[in-house]
């Protein structure tokens, strides 16, 4: 992802909301991440967002307007926004599609964070592939294809690395050893698509390894005899639905791991489909 990309670097970078008018009113917007130092390889300055206001040119263009006409009467508007506070941006003029005059985080949470798009367009992006210069999300073989110089020919030619999900941890429960007796549960979701599984069980509790604490004068490791309950579990790794050698769909699975004492364990049976399809989550945003 783009500000994942730029943290690793060190570089400073900061976000912007593109308002895009037709004949004074809103037909659409847009989130870009801008890098503070100039142009970095694509997602720059001007890039991302000479990119979006193209697309949005270009696909009246088709639609019925000769090029000169759609350049005179669509106008764009850029704001800087901070979505860690507040990505509120106020719309002027009519607005058709939006329940209100504004745009904030909950009208709107798609971005190019929660969202993957593709490398050369705005539209969502499809796979995932390992290019010359790192790892690159595309729409399709066609903007795969235009970046590579190679032609990849139609999506159902040539089958590109599907997108893979971006697992989160929702909730999890450690299960409890007294009677009753219960076991551990955990919901995750996609942050990209619909994908969730909500407290689907490990058929046995968690609760098995002990705390430790180091003892300053006897210089030694002593057990404290509680159970760790794993507060900080994290997600680890997934694995999609398969097919056997039949056909027959075989269910995928999620790793978790606790970093305080080293416990891990599998959920099975947890049914992620092949691919993140990236259309971000219904809970999450409205689309226009
Ligand atoms: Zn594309
Ligand atoms: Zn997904
Ligand atoms: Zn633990």
């Amino acid at each position: 992802m783009i500000s994942k990309d730029l943290d690793q670097k060190n570089i400073p970078y900061h976000y912007e909301i593109g308002l895009a008018y037709i004949e004074g009113a809103f037909m659409g917007n847009h989130i870009v991440v801008i890098s503070e130092a100039g142009d970095q390889d694509h997602y720059g300055t001007q890039g991302a967002k000479k990119r979006w206001e193209n697309m949005m040119l270009s696909e009246l263009v088709d639609e019925e307007l000769p090029a000169s006409m759609v350049e005179d009467i669509i106008t764009f508007e850029w704001h800087k926004v901070d979505p860690q506070e507040d990505w509120s941006v106020e719309i002027a003029g009519e607005y058709l599609p939006v329940s209100g005059p504004m745009i904030t985080k909950d009208t709107l949470s798609m971005s190019a964070e929660s969202y993957p798009t593709c490398y050369l367009c705005p539209k969502p992006a499809k796979i995932e592939v390992m290019t010359a210069i790192g790892m690159r999300n595309f729409c399709g073989n066609k903007c795969r294809g235009d970046y590579e110089g190679i032609d990849y020919g139609p999506d159902d030619y040539y089958i590109s690395p599907k997108l893979e999900h971006d697992i989160e941890l929702v909730s999890y429960y450690p299960g409890s050893i007294s009677s009753p007796n219960r076991s551990a549960t955990l919901s995750a979701k996609c942050r990209n698509c619909d994908f969730t599984t909500r407290n689907q069980s490990f058929y046995q509790h968690h609760l098995v390894k002990t705390l430790e604490e180091w003892d300053e004068d006897a210089e030694e490791w002593w057990d404290t005899g509680e159970k760790c309950r794993h507060d900080k579990m994290q997600y680890l790794d997934y694995l999609e639905n398969g097919e056997d050698a039949w056909g027959n769909i075989i269910a995928g699975h999620i790793v978790i791991g606790c970093p305080t004492c080293g416990f891990k364990d599998t959920l099975s049976h947890v049914n992620i489909p092949q691919g993140c399809d990236n259309r971000g989550r219904v809970e999450d945003y409205i689309r226009f």
